[in-house]
């Protein structure tokens, strides 16, 4: 994404936490650390009906490249947002049960 922050355009990439099998909005879900100034200024200043620039997708950590019977998903911190994606994918398709 491309946030317009006052001090210029920042650049910060997050993961789609959506779900392709709800294709009339994507999400993302992002927390600011300490510190932080591009994460930080989303929530201080998105509301709704805000535009930013995006730009991608890019990456392809999917299930379409993992086919499996089963799966075991182990994340921390941001690294739960592409299995919250791969989890919604799987709870509306259910693909291989
Ligand atoms: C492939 C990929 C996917 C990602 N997906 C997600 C996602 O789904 N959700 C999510 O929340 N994030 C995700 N990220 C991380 C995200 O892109 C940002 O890197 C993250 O949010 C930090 O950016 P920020 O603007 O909040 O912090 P920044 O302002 O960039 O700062 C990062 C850290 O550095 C410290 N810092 C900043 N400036 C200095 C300085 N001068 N000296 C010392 N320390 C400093 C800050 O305290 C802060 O903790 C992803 C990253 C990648 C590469």
């Amino acid at each position: 994404l491309e946030l317009p922050t006052a001090d210029g355009p920042l650049m910060r990439t997050y993961t789609l936490s959506s779900s392709p099998s709800r294709p009339f909005s994507i999400a993302v879900t992002v927390k600011a650390q300490a510190g932080s100034i591009g994460t930080r200024w989303m929530f201080d200043n998105l509301k709704p009906g805000a535009h930013v620039k995006a730009y991608g997708p890019v990456g392809d950590f999917s299930l379409h490249s993992h086919p499996a019977a089963k799966y075991l998903f182990i994340s921390a911190g941001s690294g739960v947002t592409p299995m919250m994606s791969m989890l919604r994918w799987l709870n509306d398709c259910a693909p291989w049960t």
